[in-house]
């Protein structure tokens, strides 16, 4: 029976080191770390989680302000708003919520906040930084993921490490980190067949899929770590991962609840990037 890996409460000490950083940059150089979040139209889900890092940045002392634009923004007006936020000393971060409306180039967008405000690791120039080996700002659910590993002692050097998805916001970005940390690493995708074949030979197997339950217990190695990314909403409306938890906490050794597990380390990681960004800037 696997351990379970508490997402909530490790965050709970990473917002208390950066609350803590927080603190001292203040006392030390006066400086208060700014975030800045843009929110395009009325997605819920966006609107909820923007909601939510208000309220973290509160708890940590982060300044934060929040521009909700209507659905009809243009390209141009989204433009000058970031204009206006690179240039502003007391932002830090820049976070522009994604998915965008369709009349706006979300690349386009990504490319045009500077890299040293990207706290989210979104610009070509972090990604590029990333690949290196030499980080500025890493993703803050990759990122998230790793803490959750260290955090519990999982030993990530000679392992072999399976990521299931290839998204440029999670999956690429956790293989590389694993692929850093000297684990022997294998990208799955939707054209990866049989997937089962792959995902079986994974000490630490990360699932970042969004399709409900998609990892079954015949998919896990006796012994696995599996860390499940995806946020999903069954049929009763209740959020669910891309693993089937119960099936699979009986043969992995450890495994990431959702909710729970991974989400609330993405929020802590952003925190932490904000700080790091505040850091940097002195
Ligand atoms: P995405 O849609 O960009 O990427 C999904 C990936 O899964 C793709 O690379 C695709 O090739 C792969 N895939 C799809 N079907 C597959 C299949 N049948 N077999 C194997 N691979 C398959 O999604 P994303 O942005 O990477 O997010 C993935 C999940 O993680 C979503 O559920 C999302 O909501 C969740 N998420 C959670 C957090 C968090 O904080 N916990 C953060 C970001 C994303």
């Amino acid at each position: 029976m696997a351990e379970i890996i508490d997402g909530k409460e490790v965050s709970q000490h990473i917002r208390k080191e950066v609350a803590e950083g927080v603190g001292a940059l203040k006392r030390e150089s006066g400086i208060i770390p700014g975030l800045a979040a843009v929110l395009v139209g009325n997605n819920p889900a966006s609107e909820i989680y923007v909601r939510n890092k208000r309220k973290a940045c509160e708890q940590v002392g982060i300044y934060s302000e929040e521009y909700k634009l209507p659905e009809e923004t243009s390209e141009s007006e989204l433009l000058l708003l970031i204009n206006k936020l690179n240039n502003d000393k007391n932002i830090h971060g820049i976070l522009v919520q994604l998915p965008l409306p369709t009349q706006i180039n979300s690349e386009r967008i990504l490319r045009l906040v500077f890299p040293s405000k990207d706290i989210d690791g979104f610009h070509p120039e972090n990604v590029g930084l990333l690949l290196e080996g030499n980080p500025r700002f890493v993703s803050c659910t990759p990122n998230g993921i790793i803490k959750l590993l260290d955090f519990y002692r999982i030993e990530i050097l000679g392992k072999e490490a399976v990521v299931v998805g290839r998204s440029n916001i999670v999956g690429k970005p956790t293989a590389i980190l694993l692929l850093h940390r000297h684990a022997t690493v294998t990208i799955c995708h939707s054209r990866t067949k049989p997937l089962g074949d792959v995902t079986r030979r994974a000490d630490i197997l990360v699932a970042a899929i969004g399709r409900e339950r998609l990892i079954t217990q015949d998919m896990v190695k006796e012994g696995a770590v599996v860390i499940d990314v995806g946020i999903n909403r069954n049929s009763e409306g209740k959020l669910v991962g891309d693993v089937d938890f119960e099936g699979v906490k009986e043969k992995a050794s450890y495994i990431t609840p959702v909710p729970g597990g991974v989400g609330p380390m993405t929020i802590a990681m952003l925190l932490w990037n904000t700080l790091e960004s505040a850091k940097y800037s002195l």
